[in-house]
Order: structure tokens, then sequence, then C-alpha cells
């Protein structure tokens, strides 16, 4: 039996057809309705955020809060390269440059022992990824940023549920997204949400997620559409019934994972085991070659062979896209090195210790 790298979490279908029923008496589909107003509050609760803002997808949410920060135009970024395309696709799109820095061997974020070296007079932010929803390391990153007067927003698509400290991921920094998509820890089958501290924020996503719309009368902003619809909402109040259930599920195979791969030579899980993490979230299974008797390369295709698609999840890193042939003279050695011998496992709610068991047992082989 084939498996997939990922597997959606769903409700019961009657689940879901009774929470969409009421649509068919409101006819009210989209455009901040009952359901995205009452997720939004659901999610506010569950994530113990100051505030957050939905949108109709993480990286619309990741655009649209750049956006907010009305950053100089042209103005340099410091962000990584070893991350999903959105991160420095938003910083482009909004016109500013992205500057790359290395990633820590350890956990794969920001290696901030290499951030003031890139900061120049047209530096105005740093957007480090809390990648596979490992924690940055916010404290030193938030001490260089107020030295240099820089904001600090976190590309936290991978956090949902995760605690760092006893306080959400999502809440450090200036700002954050997080992603709702169909292969995240909880999904609005697409879907995001803006996280932030100061109140004033929330007005300015508003607008800019609806067109720059205010009122019927008035638009502030040249913005786009980015709204979450009712439909979406509707999947992330059933699925929200259900996230702690889900993470406990995902934490039996990762665990499993780990007792069978852990301290085999050549083999290392890249989840932080900082115990300052107080909260897992179990996103997904990072494992790097380095020194195993088969080259990661070998361990996709031999688990490609038995119909288990396992993810090159950060390969290629941003830097060496095509687009990006302007950014290719960053030297990244430790972001490459990652990128060439890490492996994301299966990992999803539904995934059973056997089929763990088995793909360990094609790696080991
Ligand atoms: C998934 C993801 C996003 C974008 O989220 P979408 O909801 O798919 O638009 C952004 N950054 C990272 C690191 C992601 O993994």
């Amino acid at each position: 039996m084939s498996i997939n790298v990922t597997r959606s979490s769903m409700p019961d279908y009657e689940e879901f057809c009774a929470e969409i029923r009421d649509l068919w008496d409101s006819h009210w589909l989209t455009n901040m309705g009952e359901k995205h107003n009452k997720l939004e509050k659901a999610l506010k609760e569950y994530l113990k955020v100051p505030y957050i803002t939905l949108f109709v997808n993480g990286h619309m949410a990741l655009e649209d809060l750049i956006a907010s920060f009305m950053l100089p135009k042209g103005s340099e970024v410091i962000t990584t390269a070893f991350t999903f395309a959105s991160t420095t696709h938003a910083i482009v799109r909004n016109g500013l440059k992205p500057v790359f820095c290395d990633i820590d061997p350890a956990d794969c974020t920001m290696d901030e022992s290499g951030i003031e070296a890139l900061i120049t007079k047209n530096t105005s932010a740093i957007l480090p990824v809390h990648v596979y929803g490992n924690p940055c390391h916010v404290e030193a990153i938030e001490d260089i940023a107020k030295k240099h007067g820089l904001k600090v927003i976190y590309d936290a698509a991978h956090t949902f549920g995760v605690e760092y400290k006893g306080k959400s991921l999502s809440a450090f920094g200036d700002a954050s997204i997080i992603s709702f998509h169909a292969t995240k820890v909880f999904n609005t089958i697409e879907g995001g949400a803006a996280v932030y501290r100061d109140k004033d924020r929330a007005s300015i996503l508003d607008d800019l997620k609806n067109f720059g719309i205010r009122d019927p009368e008035t638009c502030c902003y040249a913005g786009g559409n980015a709204k979450m619809n009712e439909f979406q909402a509707a999947m992330g109040l059933c699925n929200l019934k259900y996230i702690d259930a889900e993470i406990e599920k995902r934490k039996r195979a990762a665990e499993r994972y780990m007792e069978r791969l852990e301290g085999v030579k050549g083999i290392r899980c890249v989840l932080s085991n900082s115990s300052d993490i107080t909260k897992r979230n179990y996103a997904y299974m990072p494992v790097v070659f380095e020194g195993y008797k088969y080259l990661r390369d070998e361990v996709w295709q031999k688990l490609k062979d038995q119909d288990i698609i396992a993810r090159k999840y950060f390969y290629p890193l941003t830097r060496d896209f095509r687009c990006y042939s302007n950014l290719k003279t960053y030297e990244l050695p430790v972001s490459e090195r990652m990128a060439e011998n890490v492996l994301t496992l299966p990992l999803y709610a539904g995934l059973s210790l056997e089929d763990t068991d088995r793909i360990c047992d094609i790696i080991l082989k």
C-alpha cells in the first residue's frame, strides 16, 4: 500500500455537513462571515495569542503581514534560504530584498551569529523561519533586532500549537504567520493567519486582505484579496475540536521513528530536544543522513521503490531557484549541507506504528 509524506486531517463527513448547513439559510459565503469570526475567536483562545487575523492561505498572510509594516521599498530583509518558496517570494513580492543568513545544523533555524555581519544601513527587518516547528533562537534574535532597530517577523507556518517557555511560539517577535494548509498540522483546507502584538495592526490587515477597503466609500491601500471564506472556516471549526488528539497520534508515530532511528550511526533526527519547548506539534519527521551507509537520495529511492513517498524538504534552497539567479552569491555552507542530506519521512495522525516500523525497516535494511 502506498504511503504519502502526509495525509490531511478531516472531520467526519456528517459533522462537516452539519457545520455548513446554516450557510444554505444565510447565503453568506465569504467576507468575514459568522464562521470566519467564530474561528478567529476560537483560535485566539486556543493559541493564547494577543491578536490574530485570518487569511485565505499562509502565503497571503505573510505577504500582507510584511506589507503592514510599510518597510522602505527596496530595503533588505535578513532571512534564510532553507525554507519553502513562500518565505523568499513574500519578501520579493513586497519589493524588498532578501539577504540570506546561514542556519544552525542542530535545528535548521537561522544561525544568529551570522546576522550582524549582514546588517547594512538598508536593513529593515529580520524574517526567520521556525523550521519543522523548531523554535528559532528567539531571545538572541530579539537582542540583535533591538540593538539595530529592526523589525522581527517570523514565518511560523509550521508552529501550530507549539509552545516555547509556556507561551505560543507564534507570539514571539513583532509578528508571525501560521499556515492552515491541507498538509499542515491544523488545516482549513487552505488557510492561514497573522499573529501580532500591536492592536493597531488589526485594521491594517483587515483592509489589506480586502482590497484595502475600509468601508464602502473609503479605500486606504492598494490591497489584494486574501479573505478566508466560510467553508474554509467551517473546516477549521470542525478540525479544531480534534487537534489535541491528532497531535497525540502524530506523537506516537514520531516517537517510534526516534526510538528506531536515533543512535544509528549516520542518522540524526532534526527535531529540537530543547526543554524550553513546553508543547510540541510533531508537524514533520526530518532526518539527516550524514556518513550513513546510504546517501539521502538512495534512501529516498529505496522508499519510493516500495511506494513510500518521503520529501526532500527543503531542497533546493530558495537561493538556487531559477528565478533568483541574482541571489546566487550568498555563501551558505550549512544550508547546502542540510539541503543535500535531509529527508522528511511520512508523518500524519493516521500513520500506524506498523507502517512506521515498515518505513524504518526499509531505511535500516
Ligand atoms: C506552508 C508554508 C507556507 C505557506 O503556507 P500556505 O498556507 O501553503 O500558503 C509558508 N512558509 C512555510 C515555511 C511553509 O511551510
